[in-house]
């Protein structure tokens, strides 16, 4: 049964189910699931992410988290954590840039929270030179000093859709028509977990928002405040969400959430306002643009270095990669960075309060 039948038999048999639960079975259903049964990510996959475009950026990322463990005191031992690390590619870089900081690798213990089996698999091989562990959630992490990084988790995380209607809120919802599903709404009620938005929507407007992502910030937080560490957050998003940001993409391109269930990397906008709101007992920085973070942990400086040692071909894809990473026109300004820290600490280098 493919995964198009299954949610044809489930919404047949149950009615409409939220844009949410759609999103869930097509990353996460264990047969049929987008990240389940495959590895997405690179030039030959569906779509690439920061730590696949250069090294620089889990070096910086690395020196960062390593820079704030210093800073407070370097804990021994703590839980160096990564949510959904796709190939491994990130924390290869961040373990191969803190190989000469004194005693951060023999303190660390790397521990990774991966859904899926297949990249769980890709994972193990990259950090074979490494012990690591998996932890089932962020909540199922030690309850000790934590440096963690998160880049693209939270957009995988599944949202519900809201469009307004007078003071109430109609979901958005996946249904079925001549056999084939089809987008639609629901009745129109109150929502109380949107009551101040009705300050600054219109009706008609779409708002989304990610249950999933605040039980994840306070497994973090807690974590931060009680035993001390820092959490670096990098997704695509703004502040506030609104409007439709429901995306699929295949092969590099967009193509239509519903036309092939599990086939597509389905993701949406992070709600950063959403992330700072549920940071409680931790601090939170300022929600900062990609490219000033990756500026101002000196990725000049490290991607002329590089430079030096390339010509040709290899010297103009790295020259791109540097651009990629930083230029308001591509990730740098559209992707942001929230730290997270202790009240008493100071935030991970390359972010302010
Ligand atoms: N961080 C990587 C991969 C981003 S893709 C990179 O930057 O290249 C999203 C990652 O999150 C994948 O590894 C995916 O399998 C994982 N993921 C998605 N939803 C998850 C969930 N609910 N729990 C754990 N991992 C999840």
């Amino acid at each position: 049964m493919s995964l198009r039948d299954h949610l044809i038999a489930r919404i047949s048999s149950q009615g409409p189910i939220t844009i949410a639960d759609y999103m869930a079975e097509a990353l996460l259903h264990p047969e049929h699931g987008y990240y389940t049964t495959r590895d997405p990510l690179g030039r030959a996959g569906d779509f690439t992410t920061a730590p696949e475009i250069s090294q620089m950026f889990g070096e910086l990322v690395g020196l960062s988290l390593a820079q704030s463990w210093l800073d407070q005191g370097a804990p021994a031992p703590f839980t160096l954590a990564e949510l959904g690390p796709g190939r491994g590619t990130l924390m290869a870089d961040i373990l191969r840039a803190t190989a000469r900081v004194p005693g951060f690798h023999a303190a660390a213990r790397i521990t990774l929270v991966e859904a899926s089996p297949a990249l769980r698999a890709t994972q193990r091989e990259t950090l074979k030179a490494y012990d690591i562990q998996y932890a089932d959630s962020a909540d199922a992490l030690p309850d000790a000093p934590l440096w963690l990084v998160a880049n693209e988790f939270f957009d995988a995380l599944p949202v519900r859709q809201f469009q307004r209607d007078g003071t109430g809120w109609r979901e958005r919802n996946v249904g079925m028509r001549d056999g084939a599903l089809c987008l639609g709404l629901s009745p129109v009620g109150p929502q109380t977990s949107l009551e101040q938005r009705l300050d600054d929507t219109e009706n008609g407007q779409m708002v989304e928002t990610c249950p999933a992502a605040r039980p994840v910030l306070s497994a973090i937080a807690e974590r931060l405040a009680a035993h001390g560490g820092a959490a670096l957050i990098i997704d695509y998003g703004d502040w506030r969400s609104l409007g439709d940001t429901l995306q699929a993409v295949q092969d590099h391109n967009p193509v239509d959430p519903l036309a092939d269930p599990g086939q597509a990397d389905l993701t949406a906008h992070v709600d950063f306002e959403a992330l700072c709101m549920a940071a409680d007992p931790a601090a939170h920085s300022r929600v900062t643009p990609q490219g000033v973070f990756l500026e101002r942990l000196g990725i000049t400086a490290r991607a002329q270095a590089l430079a030096a040692k390339l010509d040709g071909p290899a010297l103009d894809a790295h020259i791109a990669a540097h651009r990629r990473l930083t230029h308001p026109d591509e990730m740098g300004n559209l992707f942001k960075v929230l730290g997270l820290f202790p009240n008493h600490a100071a935030p991970p280098p390359g972010l302010e309060r």
